[in-house]
This record gives C-alpha cells, sequence and structure tokens, in this order.
C-alpha cells in the first residue's frame, strides 16, 4: 500500500503515520527526518539542504525526490510505504507519479489531516514555551516566526495537492483537531474499507 499524508507543519502527520505503519505492516518515510539526518551526517545532500530548511523553505526538488526514490527501494519499503511531508509541490508529486510507475507500483489513498491553523499556531507557541521552561531545545524550524513561514509556504506550495489528488479520486480527508486517538481509528477505517 502506498499512501500520502498531508497536512499543514503541526497537523500530526508525523504521529499518525508512525501509528499506521505499525498497523498496517508499512514503513513512513519523513522527507524532514531523512534530510535532518542527512544533515547530521554531514553528507553532501544534508549541506545542502541546510540553508532552505532553516528559513523554512522547501530544499530543492531535486534533492528531496532523488534521497526518497532511493529509500523506496529499500527491502523494508517493499510492503508498503506512508509518505510523510512529501510530497510538497507539484513538480514533487509528479515525479512521485513517475518513480512509482517506473517501480511498477501506485498510490493508493492521499489522508489529507484537515486542522485549524489558528488553534495550531497558537498550541505550537505554548509547546515551545513548556520545553525552553524545562530547559528542552526547540528545534530552530519550530520557533513561531519560521513556523509562520513555514504555513505560508505550505499554503503556497503543498496545499495545492488536495485538488490534485481530489481530481484523481483518492484524496481522503480527516479531522485532525480531533483526538489522537480517534484520528488514527478514522485513518484505520478508512484504510480498511
Ligand atoms: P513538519 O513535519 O514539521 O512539517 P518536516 O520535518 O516535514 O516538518 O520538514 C522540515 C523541513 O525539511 C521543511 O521545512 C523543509 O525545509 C524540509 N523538507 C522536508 N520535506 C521536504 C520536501 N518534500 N521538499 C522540500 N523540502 C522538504
Amino acid at each position: 500500500m502506498m499512501l500520502i499524508f498531508l497536512g499543514p507543519p503541526g497537523a500530526g502527520k508525523g504521529t499518525q503515520a508512525k501509528r499506521i505503519e505499525e498497523k498496517h505492516g508499512l514503513r513512513q518515510l519523513s522527507t524532514g527526518d531523512m534530510l535532518r539526518a542527512a544533515r547530521a551526517a554531514g553528507t553532501p545532500v544534508g549541506l545542502e539542504a541546510k540553508t532552505s530548511m532553516d528559513r523554512g523553505d522547501l530544499v530543492p526538488d531535486h534533492l528531496v525526490i532523488g534521497v526518497v526514490e532511493e529509500r523506496i527501494a529499500d527491502p523494508d519499503c517493499a510492503r508498503g510505504v506512508i509518505f510523510d511531508g512529501f510530497p510538497r509541490n507539484v513538480v514533487q508529486a509528479e515525479a512521485l507519479d513517475a518513480m512509482l510507475a517506473r517501480a511498477g507500483r501506485k498510490l493508493d489513498a492521499v489522508i489529507e489531516i484537515r486542522v485549524d491553523e489558528a488553534a495550531l499556531v497558537a498550541r505550537q507557541a505554548t509547546r515551545v514555551q513548556e520545553t525552553l521552561r524545562a530547559g528542552g531545545k526547540v528545534r530552530d524550524d519550530d520557533k513561531p516566526d519560521v513556523l509562520r513561514h513555514r504555513l505560508a509556504v505550505y499554503h503556497r506550495e503543498t496545499a495545492p495537492l488536495i485538488a490534485y489528488y481530489k481530481g484523481r479520486g483518492i484524496l481522503k480527508t480527516v479531522d485532525g483537531m480531533a483526538s489522537i486517538d480517534s484520528v488514527t481509528a478514522t485513518i484505520a477505517k478508512l484504510l480498511d474499507r
């Protein structure tokens, strides 16, 4: 099964993907995590991604597309994948179609996790405060200014994918403001159909 989880930063894509992957034997692929790992390892991809990531901009398409195509060929992706944070624009979506076609696979569903963004920004600001008060470290791109910028990028670049996949009849929308458990249950039900 090949799935995409779509939604703005902070919508809970990663949390839900982790829960669904265990249940359905899929592999969650977070391009954000993959890029952060590349940065930590100091690879050429990581170095090239750094500036865009720190600003909250998308990293260049060719970097992400290359990383994803290599990764989905790994044996642990054979049963299926949940794309979390990819594709982020139409160029990436078309590249995904092409690479899946080359691999003889196809997308089964796109799960849009819809949230109230004002509530989301407020929730995130509280979380940052709490983390700082507890002496923890906050990811630079989770700080309020950068998060606001990432939301703007989401609207400009990523939100058009909702119509892109709706037009193909594979979009399913869930209410991401419900409790974590109930969002998981709704997604699981959609997938069992
Ligand atoms: P979140 O899940 O909080 O939205 P991610 O971890 O997915 O954040 O992404 C963090 C950053 O990594 C993004 O702001 C962007 O710079 C980069 N990134 C992740 N995935 C992609 C992608 N598919 N295309 C371009 N940039 C990406």
